[in-house]
């Protein structure tokens, strides 16, 4: 097997979304909606994203009738891009826009379509993740979480761990066990909608490096879910999660984490750079050039039905080591002490807030050994 990256028709025909975001970003900043040096994609913020859902930007791509856009993936493709270049916090939509709403509108039942999509689109539903656990992260078949078939539906019983946003999401989609593991561990496991305010749930904090309350907790005990609220058939969720993961691995998101903090960067060292800052700087700008072409060859490959798994293994793996680079870079070529409430030096704040930051990078979505794993097995090597 070889990488394809095939040259796209690129984005010029999108540019007039591409006005119309930048037009919304524009007003956001004036209204003082964020502060880009100090948010990022993760940030949570949901009047922004009901805002950004008002203005048609989440859910783009799903049918008019569960409240999309019918729009190409990607346009979509411009309109984040240009989110996640100014900085906006994404937080509230993110993970329903690019991973949960389509999981839903793919393999979930009517009811879920039409209740959760259209308050998705309109920035007013947020969701997590429930997948990774004590003991099982990068060993995803290893989830001990179970769930057991009652009348009318399932109960489950057991801990997720690292659940990003779980105490302000609305919903988790949650991967459990409901068949014994049989000739292959993949099998018997299954995705659940599960709804945050129902009994049965507790959230309880992990702080991070920042001592921002991101990370989660969650535990079921005796947690009742529908039948109508599965994602997919029993047994199906192994083959689900994998099959999403182009979709997840290979956006701007990807590379565009640490972005305010390379414009800081690039307007620090002026036009008159040493020679070190220009070559360091000239080669963080050449990677980030590379990434989004790559990354936009996938969409076009997505777009046109294809499976780049593994070029969007590729992305990912280069894509967030690039974003970890950038703040060790800005810190060896400008001698700054990095201050996490300068008002006054917006690079010194970038910085600070990112050194703390970056090293999850590499390990969201899957660890960079892990993507390493996957790219050696498709291209043979393993
Ligand atoms: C910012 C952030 C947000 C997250 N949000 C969520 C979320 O919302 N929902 C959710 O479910 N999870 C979330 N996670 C968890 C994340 O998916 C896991 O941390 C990740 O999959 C790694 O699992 P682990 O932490 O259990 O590490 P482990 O799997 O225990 O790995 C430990 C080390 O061993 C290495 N390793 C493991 N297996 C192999 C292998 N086969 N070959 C080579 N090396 C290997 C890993 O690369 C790593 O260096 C989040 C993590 C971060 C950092």
């Amino acid at each position: 097997m070889k990488f394809e990256f095939d040259p796209t028709g690129g984005l010029a025909a999108y540019e007039p979304a591409r006005a119309k975001v930048r037009e919304f970003l524009a007003a956001e900043l004036a209204r003082g909606g964020f502060v880009p040096w100090k948010t990022t994609w993760t940030t949570f913020n949901k009047e922004f994203s009901q805002r950004a859902g008002a203005a048609g930007f989440i859910g783009m791509t799903w049918p008019r009738q569960y409240g999309g856009g019918d729009c190409s993936a990607l346009e979509r493709y411009v309109v984040i891009e240009e989110m996640l270049a100014a900085g906006a916090p994404c937080g509230a939509h993110w993970i329903a826009d690019r991973q949960s709403g389509p999981q839903i509108l793919r393999h979930g039942g009517e009811r879920a379509k039409r209740e959760i999509l259209p308050r998705i689109a309109r920035g007013e539903c947020a969701f997590g993740i429930g997948m990774s656990e004590p003991d099982s992260g990068s060993d995803l078949a290893a989830v001990r979480t179970r769930a057991d078939k009652v009348e009318g539906g399932w109960r489950i019983n057991g801990s997720k761990i690292w659940t990003t946003n779980a105490h302000q999401a609305d919903y988790l989609i949650t991967l459990v066990r409901t068949a014994p593991a049989g000739d292959r561990r993949q099998d018997g496991l299954t995705q659940m909608i599960t709804a945050m305010d129902q009994p049965g749930v507790t959230i309880r904090p992990i702080l991070d490096l920042t001592g921002h309350r991101e990370f989660n907790e969650v535990h079921f005990d005796n947690y009742f879910v529908p039948d109508d609220m599965l994602v997919g058939q029993p047994g199906q969720g192994w083959d689900m999660v994998t099959s999403e993961l182009a979709f997840e691995r290979s956006g701007p998101d990807r590379f565009l984490s640490a972005y305010q903090l390379l414009r800081a960067l690039v307007d620090r060292v002026g036009k008159s750079p040493n020679r070190e800052q220009a070559v360091q700087v000239g080669r963080l700008v050449a990677h980030l050039a590379t990434l989004r072409r790559m990354s936009t060859a996938v969409a076009s490959m997505l777009e046109a039905g294809r499976s780049p798994n593994v070029e969007a293994a590729l992305i990912k793996d280069l894509g967030t080591a690039f974003e970890r680079e950038i703040p060790e870079i800005a810190r060896l070529v400008i001698d700054v002490e990095a201050s996490r409430d300068d008002p006054q030096d917006k690079f010194s704040e970038a910085l600070a807030q990112l050194v703390l930051t970056a090293p999850s990078f590499t390990l969201r979505g899957g660890t960079r050994e892990v993507l390493r794993g996957v790219i050696a097995r498709g291209l043979g090597l393993r």
